[in-house]
């Protein structure tokens, strides 16, 4: 695992604090995935100090495992809450600290390695030019429909699929048979009900809009 042959990369690092980061720990694919997590392609949008611990969390991993410690499951998070975390009283960070000195970390260095939002954001908009389009508001309501569409179509398969097993194995009768999942909406001021598309397609309850000019 410690065994890390020298990536071929073509690119020239930024001179920023993340470039020269990802240099000195081989953080393959860092701008990508930073990147990807920050205009939420594919995935939900992550905020700049989510994607400093990110970045905090693969420096602390590829410091364990150039320390031939190969990091456990969860491990990474924890000892990361117990180096940085606020809520961590600063005898159990000195703790860890040394154990992690014990243990053939350079712990400062990796500290004095962590970054800051604003690094991720300057990295993000000045060496990398990427920038965050914020989606239109028909853009929002597309991908909403297409994520609960999708939602429902998985409902509806999970439910054919334990509806057919229960079949065969003659815990339950039914004939040829469909299944329709309609997930419904309701306003808790006037009671009226909806299906969610219905409502992704009005954007208001009837009632919000009896509302515009008051009584
Ligand atoms: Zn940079
Ligand atoms: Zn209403």
């Amino acid at each position: 695992m410690a065994d890390r042959t020298a990536s071929a990369d073509t690119e020239t690092p930024c001179g920023c604090k993340i470039g020269r980061v990802t240099e000195g720990y081989g953080l393959v694919d860092l701008d990508d995935d930073l990147v990807a997590y920050w205009t939420g392609d594919g995935d939900e949008q992550r905020s700049t100090r989510e994607l400093a611990t990110y970045v905090n969390q693969r420096i602390l991993e590829e410091a364990l495992t150039n320390a031939d410690i190969p990091p456990k499951e969860g491990e990474i998070e924890n000892t990361y809450r117990l180096l940085t975390d606020d809520d961590v009283s600063s005898g159990t960070r000195v703790q860890t600290r040394n154990e992690l000195q014990r243990d053939g970390v350079p712990v400062e260095q990796v500290e004095s390695d962590f970054v800051s939002h604003q690094t991720v954001y300057n990295h993000l908009t000045g060496c990398l030019e990427a920038s965050v389009e914020t989606p239109s508001d028909e853009e929002r309501l597309e991908r909403s429909e297409e994520k609960l569409g999708a939602l429902q179509n998985r409902t509806a398969a999970v439910t054919t699929d334990t509806v057919d097993r229960l079949e065969r194995k003659d815990i339950l009768d039914i004939g040829e048979f469909t299944v329709n999942v309609s997930v419904t909406v309701t306003c808790e001021d006037c009671f009226r009900e909806y299906t969610v598309r219905d409502l992704l397609e009005n954007r208001s309850c009837d009632c919000q809009k009896e509302n515009v000019g008051g009584e």
